[in-house]
């Protein structure tokens, strides 16, 4: 059957509801305190000695990598995947500091150490490692890698706030971690960014370069107000639509943009981050509900594949990533399924970006982040995605897999 007309998926949504706004709002009233509840509830939740707020998950990497810069003047040097969010090159150059890449490994999406290795070297300042799409990394041994090298390791969590693997929460795994508040992610407090670390000499260089509190001012508290009320309303499949179609949303697409604020974070969106990291666990469960049943429906699918996750692991299933078997999908092209939430993730590898080239310390090859970037689709796994929604979205991939120049989104 085809979904209902006007029905529209987004392709990922944590939505707020009147109780977080409430609680928001409370968090505004309140300030400074509701900061530091945040700040203790996140402490114990993930068992880490410190933690600092920004206003946008970039701005948190920017400092972070900032603080480690002041630790470490005479390296320079971060070292990407070389496929992820535009975010991440964009904070580098924020922080006034050189790109270098690796390549991942294409069944897992795991970093290839043969590659990481090659780009290691005594400018090093910094590994970022990546859970795509909420599925987690084992970083010990890349940890061991870079104190070798005498380089840090910065564990990017922005897309699996919650996953595990072997008992280890991704966001812990490395000398600072980073999740991101912002919309589309595993939670959202509309917008920002949580900076993580045990180590009391990251801490105290970190301590000086964010603001403690964002501006409490009315302005910010409309602007947070009108946002979280648009993520109450607009992310409703028959609402979607409406958002979809305004350009100047520049939703679902990426960018690169190093110029950002480096603010804290505000009492309003605190007090929504508060309010929302006691639904995580739920969250997090309903994405893998769906996710499991996507799997079972792609399994007898021909042409398709999923990411392998590692042994032990415990993915949170941000998007459900899907690649061709073979070198491309069928008919030649990647294509999208707006309505069913069916979109292509990042459409270049990094040093695809004509932004990101002159700010690259060394050139390289990295083949499967260009082919990631040629190909790699995510499937929603939100809780607006229902059953006849994982059906026909299933039913695109058989109808592309059976015949391969037509993709029979209208017929029946
Ligand atoms: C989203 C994201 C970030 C942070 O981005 P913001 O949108 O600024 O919160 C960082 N790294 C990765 C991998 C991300 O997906």
């Amino acid at each position: 059957m085809m979904p209902p007309r006007f029905r529209m998926l987004p392709p990922s949504a944590a939505p707020l509801g009147p109780l977080d706004i409430m609680s928001g709002l409370r968090g505004w009233r309140v300030g400074g305190e509701t900061l530091e509840t945040l700040r203790q509830k996140l402490r114990a939740r993930f068992d880490v000695r410190h933690v600092f707020f920004s206003t946008s998950g970039r701005a948190g990497l920017s400092v972070g990598l900032q603080a480690l810069r002041a630790l470490n003047p005479e390296r320079d040097e971060v070292l990407l995947p070389a496929f992820t969010s535009f975010s991440v090159p964009s904070a580098v150059v924020n922080a006034g500091l050189k790109i270098s890449l690796y390549d991942l490994h294409a069944d897992t999406l795991a970093p290839d150490l043969s590659s990481l290795e090659k780009a290691l070297n005594s400018r090093t300042l910094c590994v970022v490692a990546c859970h795509l799409f909420g599925y987690p990394l084992d970083l010990q041994s890349l940890r061991e890698m870079c104190r070798a090298c005498g380089t840090h390791l910065l564990d990017d969590a922005a897309q699996a706030m919650g996953a595990r693997i072997n008992g280890k929460l991704a966001g812990t795994m490395g000398d600072v971690g980073l999740f991101s508040l912002s919309r589309g992610k595993n939670m959202t407090a509309v917008d920002g960014g949580i900076v993580l670390t045990d180590r009391d000499d990251v801490a105290s260089s970190l301590r000086g370069m964010i603001l403690p509190k964002g501006s409490d001012g009315a302005a910010q508290a409309m602007k947070n107000l009108a946002r979280s009320l648009a993520l109450t309303f607009m992310l409703h499949p028959r609402a979607y639509w409406l958002p979809a179609s305004l350009p100047f949303l520049h939703i679902g697409t990426s960018i690169f943009d190093p110029e950002f604020e480096t603010d804290g974070l505000d009492g309003f969106r605190a007090g929504l981050a508060g309010r929302v990291l006691e639904r995580l666990d739920a969250l997090n469960a309903g994405r893998r509900g769906v996710s499991i049943s996507l799997l079972a429906g792609l399994e007898s699918v021909s042409g398709v594949r999923t990411v392998r996750p590692l042994p032990a692991a415990e993915p949170v299933f941000l998007r459900l990533p899907v690649l061709p078997v073979s070198g491309g999908w069928a008919g030649g092209n990647i294509f999208e399924v707006p309505e069913l939430g069916v979109v292509r993730s990042y459409p270049l590898a990094l040093h695809q970006i004509s932004g990101v080239l002159p700010h690259l310390a060394g050139a390289g090859r990295y083949p499967v982040s260009e082919m990631l970037a040629r190909n790699l689709l995510t499937l929603p796994t939100h809780a607006f995605v229902q059953e006849t929604d994982v059906n026909a979205i299933c039913d695109v991939f058989r109808n592309l897999s059976g015949n391969p120049s037509v993709l029979q989104k209208e017929a029946a």
